[in-house]
């Protein structure tokens, strides 16, 4: 590898693959920003790691979604979107226009930046679950619960997510299981409130999930243990779903970009503009809240038209001082 590394620079840098990134590209290309987009290393985001997809708009017999994630792919190249398979692996926001080194090795300067990395499911870890992820197992109820609906299902967890997902299941689904391996949940008063006044959902305080049993090919029930007793027994249940947080995609942008007390970028309201002028963020990576994949295709479009107007209001040249404040 020589020393002196080749330097691109780009009008609009695109970092992440989700529905986010490639809304974003499909906007940035048609707007003539010519948008390079780094993947990362699972192309397509979180979305890939599911099966069916039924509640994203204009696809009214469903699709899966990684076939979902191919189209939103190639509507993105359509518009000559760059396309590159990398990882960032950091950043330097201190000047313009804007550092990224991708794979380590290949520094590119950008003019904008829109940040769509995405989130991570937190799982348990079990081998069983990522056998049976897709096939019974969830981490989104709001996007999975529908296909168990009148049956019986777990889910674990004990935060405002868990909370939430369970009174969510419990509407669709006949019996709700609710595992909180403490004697208390994490979530808001009013939250556990909800949960312990539904009717339908039973909520097993000290347990734990062992093993996610099946059939080969569906979940067909789970193996719990009282964390105090050590005492070992069965559920009945169809689906299982994980609700114990999110990690946001975010180390490389520590020091550079503000960020809440979980690690999720803050942007300005109504707005996808982060504390760093040209740098956009949009979809999982700044909102712990909604967490949908057309919510998170919105925003790309938010990024890519605040990325636009940045870039006109410049005059389309990268400024060659730090300006301290923008609007
Ligand atoms: P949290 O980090 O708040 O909660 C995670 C939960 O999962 C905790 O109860 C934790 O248990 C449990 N957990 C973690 N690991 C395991 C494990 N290995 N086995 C069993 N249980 C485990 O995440 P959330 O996603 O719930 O919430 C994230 C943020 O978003 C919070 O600030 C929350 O308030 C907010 N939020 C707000 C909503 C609202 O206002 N309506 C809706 C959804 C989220 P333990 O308690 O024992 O640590």
């Amino acid at each position: 590898m020589s020393q002196e590394q080749e330097i691109e620079h780009v009008k609009c840098l695109i970092i992440g693959s989700g529905p986010a990134g490639y809304t974003a590209a499909i906007y940035a290309a048609r707007a003539d920003l010519k948008p390079v987009m780094y993947t990362g290393l699972e192309m397509g985001g979180q979305l890939t790691q599911t099966t069916d997809v039924d509640n994203f708009p204009g696809y009214p017999d469903g699709i899966m979604g990684p076939a979902m994630m191919e189209d939103f792919r190639k509507q993105a190249e359509r518009f000559g979107t760059q396309i590159r398979f990398g990882y960032v692996s950091s950043v330097d926001f201190s000047s313009f226009p804007r550092k990224v080194v991708v794979d380590e090795i290949k520094t590119i300067t950008a003019d904008t930046v829109i940040i769509a990395t995405g989130a991570t499911a937190k799982w348990l870890g079990l081998p069983s679950e990522q056998k049976y992820n897709g096939f019974g197992v969830s981490a989104c109820a709001v996007c999975d619960g529908f296909f168990f609906k009148g049956q019986d299902v777990a889910i674990v967890g004990a935060g405002d997510t868990a909370a939430e997902e369970a009174t969510y299941l419990a509407k669709l689904c006949k019996k709700v299981y609710m595992l909180v391996r403490r004697d208390e949940f994490r979530a808001s008063k009013a939250m556990v409130h909800r949960v312990l006044t539904t009717p339908n959902i039973e909520v097993i305080y000290n347990s734990e999930a062992v093993e996610i049993l099946g059939n080969g090919k569906n979940v067909t029930g789970l193996e719990i243990i009282n964390n105090q007793t050590n005492e070992k027994s069965k559920l009945d249940v169809e689906g299982f779903f994980v609700a114990i947080g999110h990690k946001p995609n975010t180390d490389i942008f520590k020091g550079w970009l503000e960020m809440d007390e979980t690690g999720y970028l803050k942007t300005i309201p109504g707005t996808t503009k982060t504390n760093v002028e040209g740098v956009f963020a949009s979809g999982d990576v700044q909102d712990h809240y909604y967490r949908q994949a057309v919510t998170a295709a919105g925003s790309g479009c938010m990024a890519a038209l605040d990325a636009e107007r940045y870039l006109a209001a410049k005059g389309d040249a990268t400024p060659n001082v730090l300006a301290s404040t923008y609007d």
